[in-house]
């Protein structure tokens, strides 16, 4: 089986193998903040960061959102089945005696520089047939050399409509015709249970913002699917607040745990939901809370009375 093949069989929708890539001009960009923080953990120079491999795959892992109703994203539980299946295509590879690792490279750039995908006005990647609805995993590999087969270089392309749907839509004022700005996106700041005010008001949904990937029409292809019963459950917000996080981080993943952020997010996504109902739960998890997520509890509270 070849690696396309052992790709699709793990559950990746494509795989395109490219060289060990460089991107001076992206490393630059990001010592000039172009970037936000999760830029950060992506390493600037491959080839000494993994001096044995010959060739990075990219996988791709196409999902379908929530309802916007749902009041959830659906990229990380899509990000944590993804990751899962590039555990097992690890393993598959292993078993062929094939190095492989998981790569911190920019994919997004390299989806670009590559023709496979078109940066939007919104900032997000779009692929045709997929939207902009996916997650991308990495890999650097040591294949030998009859299966080092690289996805040809195509021609970068435009793909955006210039709606403005996006500009329109943004909460946080992120996207304009000078581009985007990371420091206006709600995205940004929700790595924590402490964001600021403007973002806690325009919050709209668990684990990301959604806006302007629902209103592209270049997404509209795209179903948004129905949470199942289990999902609906593990992230019922009064369970949240609660601490009752277990059920959800079994769907998003245990490294989204960080001291208190699922909790403090679902605080909010309460207050903005206007739901009363949590105020006396609300007002216990603060007197026993501490730290940033005491002063988040606080604030929902403020806003619910
Ligand atoms: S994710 Fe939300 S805040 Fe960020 S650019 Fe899109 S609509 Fe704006
Ligand atoms: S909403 Fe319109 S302007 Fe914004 S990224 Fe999509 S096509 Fe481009």
């Amino acid at each position: 089986m070849n690696l396309s093949e052992s790709a699709k069989q793990a559950g990746f929708a494509a795989a395109y193998l490219l060289p060990v890539p460089q991107y001076e001009e992206w490393t630059r960009r990001r010592a000039s903040g172009a970037f936000a923080p999760e830029a950060n953990w992506i390493e600037g120079d491959p080839a000494a960061a993994w001096p044995w491999a010959n060739g990075l795959l990219l996988l791709i892992w196409p999902y379908a959102p929530y309802a916007p109703d749902e009041g959830l994203s659906g990229y990380y539980p899509a990000s944590n089945q993804s990751y899962h299946a590039m555990r097992s295509l690890q393993q598959t590879l292993k078993g062929r005696d094939v190095r492989a690792e998981r790569a911190a490279v920019p994919v997004k750039s390299l989806l670009v520089e590559w023709g496979i995908g078109a940066r939007l006005m919104s900032d997000l990647i779009f692929i045709p047939g997929l939207g902009t609805r996916f997650v991308i995993q990495g890999l650097m590999v040591a294949l030998p050399e009859e299966e080092l087969i690289f996805t040809p270089k195509g021609a970068p392309f435009d793909a955006c409509i210039r709606c403005k749907r996006c500009q329109n839509a943004c909460p946080g004022g992120a996207i304009s015709p000078q581009g985007y700005d990371w420091r206006r996106c709600l995205r940004a700041y929700e790595d924590g249970p402490a964001m600021p005010d403007w973002v806690m008001e325009r919050m709209t949904c668990l684990l990301g913002c959604e806006v302007c990937q629902d209103v592209c029409p270049l997404n509209h292809f795209i179903r948004p699917r129905p949470m199942t019963e289990s999902e609906r459950t593990a992230f019922d917000l009064k369970k949240l607040i609660a601490g009752d996080i277990q059920p959800a981080l079994e769907i998003i993943g245990k490294n989204m745990k960080k001291g208190g952020k699922l909790t403090a997010q679902a605080a909010v996504l309460a207050a903005n939901q206007h739901r009363t109902d949590l105020l006396p739960l609300l007002e216990v998890q603060a007197a026993h809370a501490d730290g940033p997520l005491k002063d988040t509890l606080n604030w929902v509270i403020s806003r619910l009375l």
